[in-house]
């Protein structure tokens, strides 16, 4: 099995009937819920995740954004976790998810290209990263 980390940004779990609906989905699609954590971040915790992004025209924007409310983590385990969880939530740009994917998270719940409903890891090295940003007490065997 693969972790992954996938969080429920603050635009969705702004709304209860949204996190329900998302916690639905992630059951229906055969992950097993390692850990949950709901948390708010300061706006350094922001910078330092998305560091990657500094300098980018939508950093400030992501970086706001992501410290403006409550999050939800989860670490997701099943085969190919990584892919499926990328996959459920579709592209990163909800226009794009609307007209290309439909049925995905983003295209059905996103709001905008920065308040896009959910975070997934993009790679083994960062879903270990990421664990570990949110989950430090959780220790990966
Ligand atoms: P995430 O890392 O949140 O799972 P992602 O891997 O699909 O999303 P990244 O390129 O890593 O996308 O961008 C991180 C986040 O920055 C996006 O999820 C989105 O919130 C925001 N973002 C990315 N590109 C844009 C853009 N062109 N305009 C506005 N916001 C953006
Ligand atoms: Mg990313």
């Amino acid at each position: 099995l693969q972790l992954t980390l996938a969080v429920i940004k603050p635009d969705a779990v702004a709304h209860p009937l949204i996190m329900k609906a998302l916690h639905q989905r992630i059951l229906e699609s055969n992950f097993i819920i390692v850990r949950r954590k709901d948390l708010k971040w300061r706006r350094q915790d922001s910078e330092r995740f998305y560091a990657e992004h500094s300098g980018r025209f939508f950093y400030q924007r992501l970086v706001e954004f992501m410290s403006s409310g409550p999050m939800r983590a989860y670490i997701l385990a099943r085969e190919d976790a990584i892919a499926h969880w990328r996959e459920l939530m579709g592209p990163t740009k909800v226009y794009r998810a609307r007209y290309t994917s439909p049925d995905t998270i983003r295209a059905q719940y996103g709001l905008t290209d920065t308040r896009n409903t959910t975070h997934g890891s993009d790679s083994v090295e960062s879903a270990h990263r990421e664990i570990a940003f949110f989950f430090p007490e959780f220790q990966i065997e």
